[in-house]
């Protein structure tokens, strides 16, 4: 049986070693494990040996990083046409069916859900990833935790289990109805929550209604996001802290890979990816065209070391960008800043706009409830956009005047005004639900 940790909760770092390895020694152990997992691919998934012998690429071909540009780019769809192909598991696998312990599977939002397994070696590695976040997060033995996710299929729901490796008490809240699961933050007064950021500023909100102050009546000191945005931005952050009198931090996920791939660390400012496990590119996300260091563009993917099914070169259809300079907190890993998904990004007088951007600028405007519901309509065979907003109890300015201001706010921050600003009284949109929220509606026939 696996001990429990005997870390000294002052230690700063999960893995001192790893965490604040000189950036040399990362891209050689980077090297290192992708010369051993190209190969790998090759001679044990039938889909990366079709591919690259159709690319006139082979393993032996990869010399340095930058070599990794010769082999092809796959994607979600390359991951459902071959799903169930040859085996259950598929033609991107590379382990016979007894070594998987564990798949879990995409929402399927844009389409068949897709299957990602893991070896048991894949899933202890992603477990003790899933520790270094939540240390990395100030988590810590004498912590109460409750995990608020998913368990069903979800990569996340197993992500608890790091928490209690790393010896934290945790409770498997799971989706609980938010009355359950506000009378556990009462009973048994956890210390920290991870739920969506949307589900923690309704919970909060629930919470006000029912007489529970979160910041008095709770004992929650942070709240760990993922799923959505809200928690890399500034403003919607700000926002749940002042709820809960707690600390946000951002977790950023792919069911493909780690239920956590990447997390805040104490300064906020982009979210650590695992480098040992993630060789991260970014392209154009239109040309596939590689893009210097630093630029924004698609972010692109190979894993390193989880054997059950290789990614080699997957396009995450995430827009960001990676940060390879040190951070404050000592850690080396690189940060990622997400800006949003690529099929969401819309395009108005040749600006691109995300989702993400309008939040920012709702969210920080003191007459809103925060609340937003975006239109994008095609006018005139142009794409424009119209927002719809509530005005917070109480404000004494007319709607007139909140729709004045709140369009100045998005032309100054984003650079192109919205065609109309529908103003609501507070509570008046039905944008508040338990789960991910809606907030965006595409009336263009075609994108
Ligand atoms: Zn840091």
């Amino acid at each position: 049986m696996a001990e429990q940790t005997k870390k000294n909760p002052n230690d700063k770092y999960w893995d001192e070693e790893l965490e604040t390895m000189p950036r040399n020694k990362i891209e050689e152990n980077q090297l290192k494990d992708l010369k051993e997992m190209i190969q790998f691919a090759y001679d044990n998934s039938p889909y990366y040996k079709r591919s690259f012998d159709a690319a006139g690429v082979k393993p032996g071909d990869l010399q340095t990083l930058a070599d990794i540009q010769k082999f092809p780019f796959i994607n979600k769809k390359t991951q459902r046409d071959t799903q169930g192909v040859g085996s259950f598991l598929g033609e991107l696998c590379a382990v016979p069916e007894e070594d998987v312990v564990f798949i879990s599977t995409s929402s399927g939002s844009t389409g068949v859900p897709t299957v990602s397994p893991f070896t048991k070696k894949d899933f202890d590695e992603f477990q003790d990833t899933e520790s270094r976040w939540f240390w990395q997060a100030g988590m810590r033995p004498k912590d109460r935790y409750v995990h608020a996710l998913n368990f069903s299929l979800y990569v996340g729901g197993p992500d608890v289990i790091g928490a209690q490796n790393l010896g934290a008490l945790c409770i498997w809240g799971g989706t609980l109805p938010s009355e359950r699961l506000l009378f556990v933050l009462k009973q048994y007064q956890p210390t920290i929550i991870w739920t969506s950021p949307s589900y923690a500023w309704q919970l909060g909100e629930k919470a006000l209604k029912a007489g529970i102050d979160p910041k008095k009546d709770l004992n929650i000191k942070k709240i760990i996001v993922a799923g959505e945005l809200g928690g890399s931005i500034a403003a919607t952050r700000k926002a749940i802290e002042d709820l809960w009198g707690a600390e946000v931090y951002d977790f950023y996920g792919l069911s493909d890979i780690f239920g956590a791939c990447a997390a805040h660390c104490e300064y906020h400012d982009g979210l650590h990816i695992a480098e040992n496990h993630i060789l991260v590119e970014t392209v154009d996300p239109n040309t596939g065209d590689i893009l210097p260091p630093g630029s924004t563009g698609e972010l692109v993917f190979t894993t390193l070391r989880k054997h059950a099914r290789p990614l080699i070169r997957f396009r995450t259809g995430d827009i960001g960008r990676i940060d390879q300079t040190p951070c404050k907190c000592g850690r080396t890993h690189g940060r990622i800043y997400i800006q949003g998904r690529k099929d969401d990004m819309f395009i108005v007088s040749a600006v691109n706009v995300f989702p993400s951007d309008i939040e920012a600028v709702v969210r920080d405007i003191k007459e809103l409830t925060g609340e937003y519901l975006i239109r994008i309509f095609n006018k005139d065979f142009t794409c424009k956009y119209s927002v719809e907003v509530e005005k917070k109890a109480g404000v004494t300015l007319s709607d007139e005047e909140v729709a004045v201001l709140t369009s100045n706010a998005l032309k100054g921050r984003i650079g192109v005004k919205p065609s109309n600003v529908v103003v609501h009284q507070d509570g008046g949109l039905n944008t508040r639900s338990e789960h991910k929220s809606s907030r965006v509606i595409d009336e263009r026939e075609q994108k």
